[in-house]
């Protein structure tokens, strides 16, 4: 399938999610840095996006393990490490949350949704197929840009727009 990256509209409003979660998930992405972070992010139909659940990248070890099927290590790819994303999803459960985003950063390059993001967002065997994706923008140590790109249904186009937090 032919695809493009997907970059951030900056004609649609940027979306306001609680500063609490977004530096939760933006520390992550500092603290990773120089490899891409990634998690889940749970919530209620009241608060979308509630709690951060820190995931694994397993990418700089399988790409060490068999880089012919991995030829991208963790500083440019992620691959959620999936004992922890299945058990923050039933964690989630138990407090009434469903997983309503997937979170991931790049690191020195843009929030866009790659190619490969997209891939991973659409591929049959993706456990959370109606989810939104953020992406972290990391340069320098800092994070410089933030991402969410949302569908209206499975099958629909993805579009994104900037993530900013609610004013306190
Ligand atoms: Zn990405």
């Amino acid at each position: 399938m032919n695809r493009e990256r997907i970059e951030l509209d900056s004609n649609r409003p940027p979306l306001l999610i609680s500063g609490r979660v977004m530096n939760e998930f933006c520390a992550h992405a500092r603290e990773t840095q120089p490899e891409e972070c990634c998690g889940l992010i749970t919530g209620s139909p009241d608060q979308r996006f509630r709690t951060v659940y820190r995931c694994r990248n397993e990418m700089t070890a399988l790409h060490r393990k068999d880089p012919e099927s991995y030829p991208r290590d963790g500083t440019k790819a992620f691959y959620m490490n999936p004992t922890d994303y299945l058990k923050a999803a039933k964690e989630a459960s138990q407090y009434g949350e469903s997983v309503n985003a997937i979170y991931h950063s790049h690191v020195g390059a843009g929030a866009y949704f790659s190619e490969m993001d997209q891939e991973f967002a659409e591929h049959e065997a993706f456990p959370f197929p109606d989810v939104a994706h953020i992406v972290v923008a990391v340069f320098d140590g800092q994070v410089n840009q933030l991402g969410i790109y949302e569908r209206e249904q499975v099958g629909a186009p993805w579009l994104g727009r900037a993530l900013e937090a609610e004013p306190a």
